[in-house]
């Protein structure tokens, strides 16, 4: 059975990142997107939160399963007996840090993990988490950016730390 994880923060899942879940749950038996709970940074959803609403998103897709980790992506992998880590590649910008961190995992590994680019849809370009956060922060229109529940939950979360 051919398997991959696809790990990010998600912090929210947008449509770019829900576009990667989908083309990539074509290409192998099972797709586990694996939500990164990363210390050093302050999110605005939990990890359970994240968690939440990738499997809401993903209802329809029987093959994604939804997951959570700390510490070294390696470190999951191995414990799950996964060798195939997916990334999106978004523009130049991406490339070398995402570069870095395939080279790095593959490393530390022992070779055991590889990674696979998949380039974006040009729709979704421009799109990132951070982004789609500072927009709602403002009071912007984020209705192209994530699925309706998505945008409601960050406006909701957003008003609530204001
Ligand atoms: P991280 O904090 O690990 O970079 P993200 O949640 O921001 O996690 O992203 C996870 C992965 O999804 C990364 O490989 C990132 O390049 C990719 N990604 C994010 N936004 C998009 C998008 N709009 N189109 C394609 N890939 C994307």
């Amino acid at each position: 059975m051919k398997r991959a994880v696809y790990p990010g923060s998600f912090d929210p899942m947008t449509l770019g990142h829900l576009d990667i879940i989908n083309r990539a749950s074509k290409m192998f038996d099972e797709l586990i997107v694996a939500v990164l709970n990363n210390n050093a940074k302050s999110p605005l959803f939990s990890v359970d939160e994240r968690v939440k609403i990738l499997k809401m998103a993903t209802a329809d897709l029987p093959n994604v399963k939804i997951d959570s980790f700390s510490g070294l992506l390696c470190d999951y992998a191995s414990e799950n007996n996964l060798h195939v880590a997916v990334r999106g590649l978004r523009a130049v910008t991406d490339f070398e840090y995402e570069l870095q961190l395939a080279q790095t995992n593959r490393m530390i590994s022992n070779n055991n993990l590889d990674t696979i680019f998949l380039a974006t849809s040009l729709e979704y370009s421009y799109l990132s988490s951070s982004g789609v956060k500072e927009i709602a922060y403002f009071g912007g229109d984020i209705s192209k950016t994530v699925p309706d529940f998505v945008a409601d939950m960050i406006r909701e979360k957003i008003n609530s730390k204001k």
